[in-house]
């Protein structure tokens, strides 16, 4: 049996241990993967315990960023994002990935190509944001970054023009957020979610002129951001696709092994099942 987990702060709300424990029931494996919460100023100290006793753990706010110099080695995604959400614990060597821009484009209705060259606005500037504006970045959008603090969104901003310099990035305060047009609008913050529940960052105004908004936030699955979008004629998407990738991602790279494409719908189905309830 071996030991996974899920690492950060304010983990009551996730679905990730039930994800990863539905999966390794389907494949008849005997792992566990649970929760801990570990604040930032616990986390060296932490990581001496999980070189020792977990195979793997999955990284959250406010972690991911934090934990890049306490790792052997990084991959690419790791690396492109600057930041982490899975480790490998190989032998007691920890290795950083980011599967979080893998499942936020799997998670994309429709082809992502069309990404490229459209103007996106990427609300927040936390760990979840700051990989996918590199990923955004990479797939050709011009991107408005808006983050309550302003300052956060300039420097991601400023992060992301010296890796893409062909791009266009702005940055903005969340509550100035310039009214035109935009092909997609992504929340990244955890407004509309847990104890923010029944708030948005973007108000009608805003999603007159946005063909598709994308909330990272899964539970509720319609938030109070995707319920105006849909009254204001956008295309929506909340974030419980992109959940189910990363962690399948997650898993092909803790155990080496692909997950069948047909498992991925099942587990989907079971995740929403499981969110009603
Ligand atoms: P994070 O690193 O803590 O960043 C939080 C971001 O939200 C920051 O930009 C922060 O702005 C902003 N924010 C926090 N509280 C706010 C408030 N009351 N009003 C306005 N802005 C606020 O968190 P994260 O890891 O990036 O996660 C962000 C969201 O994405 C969470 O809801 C998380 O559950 C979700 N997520 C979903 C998936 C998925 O698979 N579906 C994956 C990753 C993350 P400041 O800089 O001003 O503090």
């Amino acid at each position: 049996m071996k030991v996974f987990a899920l690492v950060g702060l304010q983990l009551k709300g996730s679905l990730s241990p039930f994800l990863h424990q539905a999966l390794f029931r389907r494949g008849g494996l005997p792992h566990v993967y649970i929760p801990l919460e570990v604040e930032k100023e616990q986390l060296p100290g932490a990581l001496a315990l999980f070189r020792r006793n977990l195979a793997g753990f999955n990284v959250t706010a406010p972690l991911k960023e934090e934990i890049l110099p306490y790792l052997e080695a990084c991959d690419l995604s790791a690396e492109l994002y600057g930041a982490v959400n899975t480790v490998k614990n190989e032998g007691g060597r920890l290795v950083g990935f980011n599967t979080d821009g893998y499942g936020f484009l799997k998670g994309w209705p429709g082809d992502p190509s069309a990404l490229a060259g459209q103007e996106v606005l990427l609300l927040g500037a936390g760990g979840a944001a700051r990989s996918l504006a590199m990923e955004l970045a990479h797939q050709g959008c011009a991107l408005t970054i808006a983050n309550r603090e302003e300052g956060r969104a300039q420097r991601l901003a400023g992060q992301v023009g010296r890796r893409f310099p062909k791009n266009k990035v702005a940055a903005v305060g969340l509550n100035k957020i310039p009214l035109k047009k935009y092909y997609a609008a992504i929340n990244a913050t955890p407004l509309g979610g847990g104890a923010l529940v029944g708030q948005t960052p973007l108000h009608s105004r805003h999603l007159a002129q946005i063909e598709l908004v994308y909330d990272l936030i899964y539970n509720p699955p319609q938030t109070k951001l995707l319920s105006l979008a849909e009254t204001m004629g956008c295309a929506t998407v909340n974030g419980l696709a992109m959940l189910v990738h990363q962690g399948l991602r997650a898993q092909e790279i803790w155990l080496g092994q692909s997950v069948p494409e047909d498992l991925v719908s099942e587990i989907y189905e079971e995740a929403a099942k499981e969110l009603r309830q």
